[in-house]
């Protein structure tokens, strides 16, 4: 690996995968040793429209000779916020219509979370079991799983768990808490969906004891789950929505959504008192607009459906015992974890980036871009199946690494 990287950059991990990167284009990473991989993760469901598309860069390349950071957010008049905004109230339900940019995904939980308090005058919060939110401490606080907040308490006071997809805890939520928060589709527990209905009976329970409900698209929305945004599936809308990753079409962007009225309770009392130096860059959000306006001009948000009948119809194998999800933000669920490490390390030396989610060690991630071309799409199901045989075969024999 190399030694400056080794050296001088702080791991998350013992094991970081540690591969070189020369350049991105469309589906494909292309590493310094000049492998050339298909991307099958999208950087975490970011690259919807694959790397380095040309309208993104187009749009990057006009706002540089134009100008970058001129002041904290919220103060002043900038073209690419107003023109970003308005494009995203004119895709989202009529209530979601005031945007506050962020620049990532756990800065936009941690604003949905403050102004949910604020507006309702209320501490508590219900999340979900096997939820993420992101890693600050607030979004650590309503993240769902003991082993990553542990060794960080204390946390917020006032959070619930409850377990997600249950109707019946629904009825913990009560007209002392300021907001339940939840995922669509909970990723990085394992691409889980709830019940059908289910988010139906959330919403009206939040409705009923004047809990907002904050909805986590960070990794659902702008198309990935084949509707532009994943609440639509689901026949709801939240208070407030929270959006990231793909949002900058490769840029570092964030935004949480609400109505004007909720959202005027950050003005005052005191003014001030939720701001960004860097929330809504100029040049994140020129790429956010030619993002999403991508995704509509190419029909990506459909192109999403297509991929799952895809990979649903192509990979079948008797070491999947379950493939979840919706449209192009799949996984995987294999027999266990040993098999998953050798599918996702064999996949890797055949060329194929795929990744666990973060919550389930035999969940393995398939997030490719939504415009990957179907010959590279085949490509790469093909390569998993001829892995999943090959590790079947070596598991046959006992050939176990994992
Ligand atoms: N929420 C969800 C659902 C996520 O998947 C993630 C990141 O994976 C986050 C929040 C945190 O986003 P960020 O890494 O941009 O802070």
């Amino acid at each position: 690996m190399n030694a400056d990287f080794v050296r001088h950059l702080a791991w998350t991990s013992d094991h970081p995968l540690g591969l070189e990167i020369e350049r991105a284009e469309g589906p494909f990473l292309v590493l310094t040793d000049g492998r050339k991989l298909i991307d099958f993760i999208s950087g975490i469901a970011v690259s919807s429209l694959g790397h380095r598309h040309p309208s993104v860069l187009r749009a990057i390349r006009d706002q540089l000779d134009r100008h970058l950071h001129v002041m904290v957010y919220g103060e002043f008049i900038q073209a690419p916020q107003v023109r970003l905004a308005k494009q995203l109230a004119s895709v989202l339900p009529s209530t979601l219509d005031s945007v506050y940019f962020t620049m990532s995904g756990t800065e936009a939980n941690e604003g949905a979370l403050k102004l949910a308090k604020k507006y309702t005058g209320r501490g508590r919060m219900v999340a979900f079991e096997q939820s993420f939110h992101g890693d600050t401490h607030g979004s650590l606080s309503v993240t769902g799983r003991r082993v990553y907040q542990d060794p960080f308490r204390p946390l917020l006071p006032g959070v619930t768990f409850l377990p997600f997809g249950d109707f019946e805890a629904l009825e913990h939520i009560d007209d002392t808490f300021a907001c339940a928060i939840a995922e669509p589709i909970q990723g990085e527990g394992g691409m889980r969906l709830p019940p059908r209905g289910w988010f139906r009976a959330l919403r009206a329970r939040c409705t009923a004891a004047g809990a907002l409900l904050v909805l986590d698209e960070i990794q659902t929305g702008f198309g990935r789950t084949g509707r532009l945004f994943a609440f639509e599936h689901e026949g709801i809308v939240p208070d407030i929505l929270t959006l990231a990753k793909a949002m900058g079409g490769g840029m570092p962007l964030g935004a949480f959504v609400a109505s004007t009225e909720v959202m005027q309770s950050l003005r005052r009392d005191p003014p001030l008192s939720h701001v960004t130096t860097f929330g809504g860059h100029p040049v994140s959000c020129v790429a956010a607009s030619a993002t999403l306006q991508v995704l509509q001009d190419e029909g990506l948000v459909e192109r999403a459906l297509w991929v799952e009948q895809r990979v649903r119809t192509k990979l079948k194998h008797t070491l999947i015992t379950d493939l979840r999800g919706r449209g192009a933000m799949l996984g995987m669920d294999l027999i266990n974890t040993r098999v998953a490490n050798q599918v996702v390390e064999h996949c890797l030396q055949r060329r194929v980036l795929l990744g666990w989610t973060l919550h389930s060690g035999t969940v393995i991630r398939i997030a490719p871009p939504l415009n990957i071309p179907e010959d590279t799409l085949d490509d790469a199901l093909e390569i998993i199946t001829e892995v999943l045989d090959v590790v079947q075969a070596m598991d046959a024999y006992g050939l176990r690494n994992g």
